[in-house]
């Protein structure tokens, strides 16, 4: 009777992940399902708890979810959106390492009585929870820029990958017939190896598909260890977040118009890029927030095309402000969204939706790319690789092939930046010299109000 229950209890942890997938497949129910998962995962940390009998070290697993809590539930409250990649990417790394652990501590404890099926779901377990992990803190490094965000390859790397690829090949096959400790931390050593050889060729602009890849490798280094732990809802939930890791990655580099292989591996057969010419002085236009209120007031149809700057300027509320003052003009005003805009998928659509802004008003790239012909002014607010023709014109430029909002359709263009800084793949965007363009420099919550204001007085 008891089992039972539990099994039932289980299984209802297993169907709040699944309506959790659901409510997060769309903005609206999005929160919801975040709450949905939220509380399957307490109710099977809980379970656990009922079996009392069947739990060790019960002290050093309440200090770690002690420990957990204090460093995680801070950390998630206090980070800012603009870095929330870099924190999935930290959370889903410790749960792969965190999967290949406990595989090496069952292996230990079951050294003498292991079937052949245990010792190859361990072996995998430890070699995809370990190329996570490490993969992991190199994407968070490559994220918070405390390394470079160009891809890192050298001579004869691509040789490298595939020895340590055949090493941890190898060396599974050595821990699977003979059973020991050694060969076992060698493998682990190998994967962390093979995890930070894996990522350091990729592009910044790049690293949003590796690190869904990792959740999903994460995802099924769980679904392995619920096999050697005999956990049917960790096989579940594994199998849930490696599902749909793997959906994600596909549609991310569908996105951005990027073979999976090509993300990956691209760097080693990419043509070596031209510096951009920093010293070099080429003539921009730049106006000021009242010359951009006028070309805004005598618009019909305005676009604007938010990007990573908005977030960092926090200035969502502001440009909300602007485009209400716009429609109450008779100006027709759509979003146009990029489907990676920003540092993560749908960032712009929470962003804006944080400031309120009607969903019927946003156009995803698809709907939008057609309208630029017909469209007065795009205002481009802390975008720019989503809009850099390069991608279009330049092969073996690091977003060659991405498509893009065909911004350079519409009859004016405005750019609120701050600098002439390139974006975040740290390309020249040719954009910025056509003739035009304005550009509007200085924070772009700082220009938005003045061009709230001056449009006030129109
Ligand atoms: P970019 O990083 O290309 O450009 C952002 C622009 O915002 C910069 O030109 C910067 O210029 C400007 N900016 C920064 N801060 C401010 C500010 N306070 N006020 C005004 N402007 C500001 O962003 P995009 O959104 O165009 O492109 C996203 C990039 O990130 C793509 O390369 C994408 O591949 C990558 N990426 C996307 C992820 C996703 O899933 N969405 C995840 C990780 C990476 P300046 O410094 O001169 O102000």
């Amino acid at each position: 009777m008891k089992d039972l229950i539990f099994s039932l209890i289980g299984l209802t942890a297993g169907v709040l992940f699944i309506l959790a997938l659901k409510g997060l497949s769309h903005p609206k129910t999005a929160r919801r399902g975040n709450l949905l998962g939220a509380l399957g995962a307490t109710v099977a940390i809980i379970l656990v708890f009922f079996e009392l009998e069947k739990i060790e070290n019960l002290g050093w697993i309440i200090g770690s979810i002690a420990f957990g809590l204090a460093v995680g539930v801070p950390a998630a409250r206090k980070v800012q959106m603009t870095n929330m990649p870099q924190l999935v990417a930290l959370f889903n790394g410790v749960g792969g390492g965190a999967a290949a652990l406990v595989a090496i501590v069952e292996y230990l404890k079951h050294s003498e009585d292991m079937t052949v099926a245990f010792l190859i779901f361990t072996v995998f377990t430890v070699i995809v929870g370990c190329v996570s992990f490490s993969g992991s803190i190199v994407t968070f490094l490559k994220l918070q820029e405390l390394m470079t965000t160009r891809p890192v390859v050298f001579p004869g790397g691509r040789f490298v990958i595939a020895a340590t690829l055949a090493s941890v090949l190898g060396v599974s096959v050595w821990v699977v017939q003979d059973t020991g400790t050694n060969p076992l931390l060698i493998l682990a050593g190998l994967s962390l190896l093979f995890g930070i050889l894996f990522v350091l060729p990729v592009g910044g602009a790049d690293v949003p598909i590796v690190i869904s890849l990792l959740n999903a490798f994460t995802g099924l280094t769980v679904a392995a260890s619920g096999y050697v732990l005999d956990s049917t809802l960790l096989i579940i939930a594994g199998t849930l977040v490696g599902a749909s890791g793997t959906i994600l990655t596909r549609l991310m580099a569908e996105a951005m118009g990027r073979s999976l292989f090509g993300t990956l591996f691209g760097a080693f057969t990419a043509k070596p890029q031209a510096a951009a010419a920093a010293d070099e002085e080429r003539p921009v236009k730049s106006g000021s927030p009242e010359d951009v209120a006028i070309l805004l007031n005598y618009a019909r149809r305005v676009v604007i095309v938010p990007g990573f700057g908005l977030a960092v300027a926090q200035a969502q509320h502001t440009v909300r402000e602007m485009a209400d003052l716009l429609i109450s003009k008779g100006i027709d005003v759509a979003y146009g969204i990029h489907p990676v805009a920003g540092r993560m998928p749908g960032h712009m659509n929470v962003l804006l939706a944080e400031a309120n802004v009607p969903y019927e008003q946003l156009a995803e790239m698809d709907e939008v790319n057609p309208t630029f012909g017909q469209t007065d002014v795009a205002i481009v607010i802390g975008a720019n690789d989503v809009v850099n023709p390069a991608a279009e014109t330049t092969p073996g430029c690091p977003i060659y092939g991405m498509p893009i909002l065909k911004v350079s359709d519409s009859a004016n263009i405005i750019f609120l930046k701050r600098s002439m800084r390139p974006g975040f793949a740290g390309i020249e965007n040719e954009l910025l010299y056509d003739p035009k363009t304005t550009l509007l420099f200085g924070d772009a919550k700082a220009s938005l109000t003045k061009v709230v204001s001056a449009l006030k007085g129109l």
